[in-house]
């Protein structure tokens, strides 16, 4: 175990917290990093240390790590209100008017909105909506998910289940009998030679309609994805992708759950998501960018087929049987309408586009790098996957020691990057200027000389 001075703020957590997703062996040898404050893009750590956060902490801080503003907002609804529920027909302000404002926003017509806390029980629930859905109309066989190769949708055992992610499934005896995957879409890495995009989108197409033909049409009750892969790789769609894939779904009567935990409120330089790709979900599950990651909150809106579904079954059986303490928390809800608000004040929507745009032409600078394979992203998300040899398009072996390289590196140079797998992704707070991305990406080409020469001289 690390020797840190006793009470020191390292020892103190060393013998308090479990860190999750971290190497919990690993973290009493090395100890935690401790940031203690941040403002706009930066944040701080306990020795003073600035760091450009690159990933908006988890995709959620769009608004920066600080902010007196919504500090205001949550403590104005403290002094009036500080919690109540919504079970029992009670309702409070502040929740019916986030709820009328996402119904306003919504790519789609949504007819009901239900709060929750995190992205995982929002996913945990649009998918119980859509089993709920099926029962009220008389299909109970119809319970079988199917999620993607690579998808996430959070930790709680639904949401797990339908993510695409063994590393954080088979631990856990997970996933759940019920829940399928089919072929994930990185287009870069899994295209054959000589395939167009819209080709390798028809082939996912088509191995999404086998599969169902195979498990049978009548059993599968939805079908759930991001719209682009986030936490498998910031990863965009291949052209043409979920047009075919919704083909599939109306023909098969499936319900489509669009995951839009980190597309949604901006992040593509479109409200949505679903907007930016043509998806007309069933459920949409949203949540970080809601409250710009500054309180827990997520919510579920709830389109036509199931909320008429979910009406029925009440009208047949009575309650709605579902809910948790916190979920429309009057706090969470009033400093989500503030973020909202400053969203729209500030015209979030064409910043992430000009923003967006800037950090896609800089990036294409690192396109000439030997370890650079691919650049691809939308709006201020981008990945950039690195490579082992670029004309065969070799990957590294094993996946993810080079970008380790890379993330310490990177964090070395005061960014810290996220690096899944090994593909380099970036996902900023939406306030970055075109300055802060300059010191990025001048940054990150530093990062890969560096690892470069440690490759070649073969550490
Ligand atoms: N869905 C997506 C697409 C995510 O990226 C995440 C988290 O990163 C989740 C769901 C889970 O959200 P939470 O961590 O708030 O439970």
């Amino acid at each position: 175990m690390l020797q840190a001075a006793p009470n020191s703020i390292e020892s103190r957590d060393m013998l308090s917290l479990i860190h999750p997703q971290t190497n919990l062996a690993a973290h009493l040898e090395r100890g935690p990093e401790v940031i203690t404050r941040g403002q706009g893009v930066f944040v701080f750590d306990n020795n003073g240390r600035r760091y450009l956060e690159c990933a908006a902490g988890l995709w959620c801080a769009t608004l920066g790590f600080s902010s007196e503003r919504l500090a205001k907002a949550a403590y104005e609804q403290l002094r009036t209100l500080g919690y109540y529920h919504n079970y029992w027909h009670y309702a409070h302000e502040k929740s019916i008017e986030l709820a009328e404002k996402l119904l306003k926003i919504a790519p789609v017509p949504m007819s009901r909105v239900l709060f929750q806390n995190s992205g995982s029980e929002a996913n945990d629930t649009a998918i119980k909506l859509a089993w709920y859905h099926w029962n009220a109309r008389g299909r109970p066989e119809r319970r079988k998910i199917i999620g993607r190769d690579l998808g996430y949708h959070g930790t709680t055992i639904a949401a797990i289940s339908a993510s695409g992610k063994p590393d954080m499934q088979l631990p856990f005896s997970l996933p759940l009998e019920r829940f399928i995957h089919t072929l994930t879409n990185h287009y870069y890495k899994f295209h054959e030679a000589g395939e167009t995009e819209e080709a390798y989108s028809a082939r996912l197409a088509q191995a999404l309609e086998e599969l169902i033909l195979a498990e049978g049409p009548e059993t599968i009750a939805a079908f759930i994805a991001e719209p682009l892969i986030g936490a498998g790789g910031a990863i965009p769609p291949s052209r043409g992708y979920f047009e075919k894939i919704q083909v599939v779904l109306a023909k098969y009567e499936i319900l489509f759950i669009a995951d839009e935990v980190i597309c949604g409120f901006g992040r593509t330089g479109y409200m949505w998501g679903s907007e930016a790709y043509g998806l007309k979900p069933d459920l949409i599950a949203c949540a970080k960018g809601l409250s710009a990651g500054m309180l827990p909150i997520a919510a579920v809106l709830v389109g036509p087929r199931v909320y008429e579904s979910m009406l029925e079954q009440s009208r047949q059986h009575g309650n709605f049987a579902h809910g948790s303490t916190y979920s429309g928390h009057p706090v969470a809800t009033a400093v989500a309408l503030e973020v909202l608000e400053i969203y729209r004040e500030i015209d979030v929507l064409s910043r992430v586009r000009s923003a967006g745009a800037y950090m896609l032409e800089r990036l294409e600078e690192l396109r000439r790098h030997p370890l650079v394979g691919d650049i691809s992203g939308i709006g201020l998300v981008a990945g950039i996957d690195l490579v082992k040899d670029k004309a065969s398009r070799t990957f590294f072996e094993p996946a993810g020691r080079v970008g380790g390289l890379v993330m310490r590196a990177a964090r070395e140079r005061g960014l810290l990057v996220r690096v899944i797998g090994d593909r380099i992704t970036l996902s900023p707070p939406l306030i970055i200027t075109e300055s802060e991305i300059d010191i990025i990406v001048d940054e990150l080409k530093i990062v890969l000389d560096q690892v470069s020469a440690t490759l070649s001289s073969g550490k």
